[in-house]
């Protein structure tokens, strides 16, 4: 049996009112105006990463970056890399291909000013690319980008890409050629579901996360574990939204803290960039 990989922690560093799809999510003109928690929130991540000894890659909101320089550059002072979330969190699949490289360009362009040292990765708003967006990877390189971590493999509310390949791999387009690490999926009871990140994190036990990610590194793929800052933040404003809506985004609140110190306790971790250096070979051709 091949050696265990370490798995994969990742942070969408964003605030509260970033919230997607909904009637009440507030627009990008009202953001400043809002009492931001990200601050705080972040921080508080930062110290828990810290205390176990974790390294990740820290997926930044250009719009977050713009106002909150000295987060972007606490984490890469910790030791973590400093990767896009795009500028504005839309969804891939509301924009044109040129609104998406424009927003994408404009992400990178601000975190590297602020880091001082280039952005290689992305992340979508919502893990929006589907077959809706057939540009999106040509897009990111063309916006400057190397790897990227946005596909969802199996069927989601809004999104998802059922039928993508799940492991890591070299992807090669139209523009040149792209690693792509899809969020981590796993079959139970015959259903592809993910149970390492967001609202999925929240809602399965612990001992079921545990066990489904055993499940996926004895499979040789690592875990790609994502996180919000909000999420460790049980009492922060809510967002108006729908009843089923709300209890996805706001389920279990307070066991996100807990279950990611266990994780992290359990499972090696590191970056994306740290990944692809150390472990080239656990990255395939596309299938
Ligand atoms: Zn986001």
């Amino acid at each position: 049996m091949a050696t265990m990989l370490p798995s994969i922690l990742s942070v969408d560093v964003e605030d509260w009112f970033h919230v997607l799809d909904v009637p009440g999510a507030p627009a990008l003109d009202t953001w400043a105006a809002l009492p931001s928690r990200v601050e705080a929130n972040f921080h508080k991540l930062l110290d828990l990463f810290s205390a176990s000894g974790a390294r990740g890659t820290c997926f930044f909101l250009g719009w977050v970056a713009e106002r909150f320089p000295h987060l972007v550059k606490e984490a890469a002072r910790r030791g973590h890399e400093i990767a896009s979330h795009g500028y504005a969190h839309r969804l891939a699949f509301e924009l044109s291909r040129q609104e998406f490289v424009d927003d994408a360009r404009k992400a990178r362009q601000i975190l590297e000013d602020i880091a001082g040292s280039p952005v290689e990765g992305y992340r979508s708003a919502g893990f929006s690319v589907t077959d809706a967006t057939p540009w999106f990877f040509d897009g990111l390189i063309e916006a400057g980008y190397r790897y990227d971590s946005s596909v969802f493999p199996a069927a989601r509310e809004h999104g998802g890409m059922a039928s993508a390949a799940r492991a890591p791999h070299r992807m090669d387009v139209a523009g040149g050629s792209l690693v792509e690490f899809p969020i981590t999926v796993a079959d139970l009871l015959g259903q592809a579901l993910c149970f390492f990140g967001g609202g999925y994190l929240r809602i399965f036990p612990l001992p079921l996360i545990t066990a489904m990610a055993e499940k996926v590194l004895r499979e040789g793929r690592p875990v790609v574990f994502y996180i919000h800052p909000r999420e460790i933040d049980p009492t922060h404003p809510r967002v108006a939204m729908g009843l089923r809506r709300r209890f996805k985004s706001y389920v279990n609140l307070r066991t996100t803290e807990p279950k990611l110190r266990a994780l992290l306790a359990r499972f090696p971790v590191t970056s994306f960039r740290d990944f692809q250096a150390r472990f080239p070979a656990a990255i395939g051709a596309v299938q």
